[in-house]
């Protein structure tokens, strides 16, 4: 089955310690949809400007994702760019330059309106909620978020939590919704905003899943050496949002997986700058790390 993402499609500027690269490919949907693309047919919906390289829409066609949604219009795509403190955990935004999202309104291709799974990677909850409101009975939407909107469109947020199967976000995102510093009593909390399923992500200490099932700790994949954590948590989301797409069978028997296949493309995502190491990935590499997750964890 395939999976719409919506989200930001942007040219990202990153500084490490390290070193520094100007004007990558990079944005949510960006790193969602190359994700997905492992497993599962993807449509992506977003907005770039006439400055957006060509050479970006070709390696989009290359992962097989279906352009059809992305608009191509005058003004600059959406800038950002952000700097990396020496243990690489803490990150500054230097700049946001919204360009063409500015005015960003998308209408669904008529063919994206059925497709059963909707992945509202972080962009303006208001426009998350006006590409759901295009949705004809999706079987199952993610949304996932930045601190950003509960600053400034916290209220979008709340009506577009009630209307999500599942909800991503990370720790301090959280303890910021939720005012609860604990991340058990934060799931809680959370499930009382709308979604039955809500993925609280940790960084290099993983993340944790709370379903009507109950709780599940998904690990990370150790990275020794990171390169540029920018887009994991967005490759983990499209990852897997991919591979429940890719299973037959009930959301309930598949997501602890598909959690573990999106730690794994995450954890690639980090070992290079913005896209280059993902998009240079093979589907075996992928089960490969799975296989040794599975055997780091198991006793
Ligand atoms: P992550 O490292 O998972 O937090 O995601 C980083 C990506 O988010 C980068 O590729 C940025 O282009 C994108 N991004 C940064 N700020 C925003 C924003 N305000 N809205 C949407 N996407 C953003």
């Amino acid at each position: 089955m395939s999976v719409l993402i919506v989200g930001s499609t942007a040219l990202d500027s990153i500084k490490t310690p390290k070193a520094e690269n100007p004007r990558l490919l990079g944005g949510s949907a960006s790193h969602a949809a190359v994700a997905a693309s492992f497993f599962s047919p993807v449509r992506l919906v977003g907005v770039v400007g006439e400055d957006f390289p060509r050479r970006y829409l070709t390696l989009y066609r290359r992962h097989g994702i279906n352009l059809e949604g992305l608009q191509v219009v005058p003004g600059k795509t959406f800038h950002w760019s952000g700097e990396y403190e020496a243990d690489m955990n803490r990150r500054r935004t230097l700049l946001t330059e919204l360009g063409v999202f500015e005015t960003f309104n998308p209408t669904l291709p008529r063919a994206y309106c059925d497709t059963p799974f909707v992945l509202l990677a972080n962009i303006a909850p208001a426009l998350q909620l006006h590409v759901l409101d295009q949705m004809r009975r999706p079987r199952f939407v993610v949304a996932d978020t930045m601190d950003l909107w509960l600053n400034i469109a916290l209220a979008d947020l709340l009506r577009l939590l009630k209307r999500l199967d599942g909800f991503v976000l990370n720790d301090s995102e959280a303890c910021q919704l939720t005012k609860q510093t604990n991340p058990f009593a934060a799931l809680q909390r959370i499930h009382r905003l709308g979604p039955r399923y809500v993925i609280i992500k940790q960084g290099s200490h993983g993340s944790i899943l709370s379903s009507p099932k109950g709780l599940f700790l998904c690990p990370a994949y150790p990275v020794p050496r990171l390169v540029d954590p920018t887009g994991a948590g967005d490759s983990f989301v499209g990852a897997l949002m991919g591979y429940l797409a890719s299973a037959k069978g009930s959301i309930e028997t598949h997501i602890r997986r598909a959690m573990v296949y999106g730690s794994v493309v995450a954890s690639f995502c980090c070992e290079g700058f913005g896209l280059a190491r993902t998009t240079g990935l093979r589907r075996g590499q992928i089960d490969e790390r799975v296989k040794q997750l599975e055997h780091l964890t198991r006793f």
